[in-house]
C-alpha cells in the first residue's frame, strides 16, 4: 500500500481520497482553504447524466460574438483579459470543429456510461446514503432558433442513449407550475439524478478523509521530484515526501502542472448562483434553460438559480450583476421568484477548452496523478474519476483514459 499526497479539497479530491483510502493507501489530503466555499461546495447539484456533448459545437460559435457583446449574457469576459484568453479561444473555436464535438462526445459518453454506479460505489466506500435522488430534469427552450439548437443537440445525446421526451408547453406548466410565463418547447429527460446539498456532501467527504486519513489545511506551493522520491512542497515550510502525488487542485492545477515543466491549457469559466432560503416557488424536480446558461434546482441548502459563463482570473472581484441578471431573465418564465434577496455566490468551474477533463499520469513521471478540469461536470464525474485515480495509482491504465491525457497539450 502506498503514501499518496492529494493536492486540493474539492470534490474531486476528496473523491479521489475517500476511494483511495478504502482501497487502503495512507492518504493525506492538502487543502488551502478549507473555510470557503470552492465550486465543489456551491454547485447546482446535478449529477448530470445526459450531459455529454462539449461547450464547444459549431452551433454555439454563432451565438458568442451576440453573447460576448452582451456583459451580462452567458458567455462573457472582459477586454483586457483577452491576450491572456487568445490561447484558450484558439483551441475553444478548434475544438468545435465536427470531427472534434464528435470524438469528444464519445470519450464524454464513455467516461459517463459508469458514472452512476461509481457515485453508488463512492457512497458505499465513503458511507454516504440518502444523499442523491433520480428525478429527471426539465428543459425549457424559447423561441425558433434557440428550439433548432437544441433539437441538434438531443438528437446527438439521443445517438449515445440519452432519453429524450419532447412534451407540450401545459404538460411542462403540470410538471412546474410556477411556470407562469410564456414559452414555446419543452423536453423532459428522465436521467438526471440530483444530491441533497453539494456543500453537505463535500463536508461529508472532508470529514471521512480526516477520520481515516490526513486533511492538512496547507498551501502546496510544488511539487519536487528525483529518482528517490516525490515530495511536496507547502507554503508553511513543510518537504513532504510520498510514493505517489495527485494533483485534484481546480483551475489551480495549472499552476502546478506548469511548475513541473508541463502545459495545459486551463481556465476559470466562472459561475454565479443565488439561493433562497425553502423554496419559495414549490419546485419539484431541476428545470434548466440551456439557451441561457441557468439552472434552477430544489436542494437542502435552498433553491438555487444559477450558471452563466465568465472567463476572467479566478482572483478577480466577482460581479454579483451577473446573478440579478440570471433572476430578471428566469422571472420572465418563473414570475413568482422572489424579485430581491437570496445569498449570492460565485465560483470557478476548472475548464479545459474542449470540455474533457485531465485524467491520467505524468507522461514522463507515473509517481504523479492529474484529476483536474471537469468544466460544468465536476460533481457529475468525481466518483468516476475517484475510480480512475486509483487505478492509475495502482499501475493499471484503462483505453477509456487516452482522450483525457494531459499528452493533448504538450
Ligand atoms: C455555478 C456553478 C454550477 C455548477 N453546477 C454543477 C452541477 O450541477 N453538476 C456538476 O457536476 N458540476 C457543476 N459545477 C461544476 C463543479 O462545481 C466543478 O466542476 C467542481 O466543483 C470542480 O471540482 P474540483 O474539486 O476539481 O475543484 P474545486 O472545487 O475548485 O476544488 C479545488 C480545491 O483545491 C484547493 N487548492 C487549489 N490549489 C491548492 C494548493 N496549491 N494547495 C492546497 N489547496 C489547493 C482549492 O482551495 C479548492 O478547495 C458547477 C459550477 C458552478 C460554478
Amino acid at each position: 500500500m502506498a503514501s499518496i499526497a492529494v493536492i486540493g479539497g474539492g470534490v474531486v479530491g476528496c473523491a479521489a481520497a475517500a476511494w483511495l483510502i478504502a482501497d487502503g493507501h495512507t492518504v493525506t489530503v492538502f487543502e488551502r482553504a478549507i473555510d470557503e466555499r470552492p465550486a465543489s461546495g456551491g454547485n447546482a447539484g446535478l449529477i448530470a447524466l445526459p450531459e455529454i456533448t462539449p461547450l464547444a459545437r459549431p452551433g454555439i460559435l454563432g451565438s458568442v460574438p451576440g453573447w460576448l457583446l452582451d456583459p451580462l449574457g452567458p458567455l462573457s469576459l472582459r477586454p483586457r483579459d483577452l491576450p491572456r484568453l487568445l490561447p484558450f479561444l484558439m483551441r475553444f473555436v478548434s475544438a468545435s470543429r465536427a470531427q472534434h464535438v464528435e470524438e469528444s462526445t464519445s470519450a464524454l459518453a464513455a467516461l459517463m456510461g459508469s458514472a452512476l454506479v461509481d457515485h453508488q460505489e463512492l457512497a458505499r466506500r465513503a458511507g454516504l446514503s440518502g444523499h442523491m435522488q433520480r428525478t429527471g430534469a426539465l428543459h425549457i427552450i424559447d423561441g425558433p432558433a434557440a428550439y433548432q439548437t437544441a433539437r441538434n443537440e438531443w438528437t446527438e445525446r439521443r445517438r449515445h442513449g440519452v432519453e429524450v421526451n419532447e412534451i407540450a408547453p401545459e404538460a411542462a406548466r403540470r410538471l412546474v407550475p410556477a411556470l407562469a410565463g410564456r414559452f414555446t418547447n419543452a423536453v423532459f429527460v428522465p436521467d438526471y439524478w440530483m444530491v441533497s446539498s453539494p456543500a453537505a456532501i463535500l463536508e461529508a467527504l472532508r470529514l471521512r478523509v480526516a477520520a481515516a486519513g490526513t486533511l492538512s489545511r496547507s498551501d502546496v506551493v510544488t511539487i519536487h521530484r528525483d529518482e528517490r522520491e516525490v515530495s511536496v512542497i507547502t507554503a508553511e515550510g513543510g518537504d513532504l515526501p510520498f510514493d505517489r502525488v495527485v494533483v485534484t487542485a481546480g483551475v489551480w492545477s495549472r499552476d502546478l502542472v506548469r511548475d513541473i515543466g508541463l502545459k495545459v491549457c486551463l481556465e476559470a469559466e466562472r459561475g454565479y448562483n443565488i439561493t433562497f432560503a425553502g423554496n419559495p416557488i414549490g419546485l419539484t424536480l431541476p428545470v434548466v434553460f440551456a439557451q441561457f446558461g441557468i439552472a434552477i434546482t430544489p436542494l437542502a441548502d435552498g433553491l438555487r438559480i444559477g450558471g452563466a459563463v465568465e472567463l476572467a482570473s479566478p482572483e478577480a472581484p466577482p460581479n454579483f450583476m451577473r446573478a440579478e441578471a440570471m433572476r430578471r431573465t428566469l422571472r420572465r418564465y418563473l414570475p413568482a421568484l422572489p424579485e430581491t434577496g437570496g445569498s449570492e455566490w460565485m465560483g470557478r468551474r476548472p475548464a479545459t477548452p474542449d470540455s474533457l477533463p485531465v485524467i491520467g499520469r505524468d507522461p514522463r513521471d507515473p509517481r504523479i496523478v492529474f484529476a483536474f478540469g471537469h468544466g460544468h461536470l465536476g460533481l457529475t464525474l468525481s466518483a468516476v474519476t475517484a475510480r480512475h485515480v486509483a487505478a492509475l495509482v495502482a499501475g493499471q491504465g484503462d483505453e477509456t483514459l487516452s482522450p483525457f491525457g494531459i499528452e493533448r497539450f504538450q
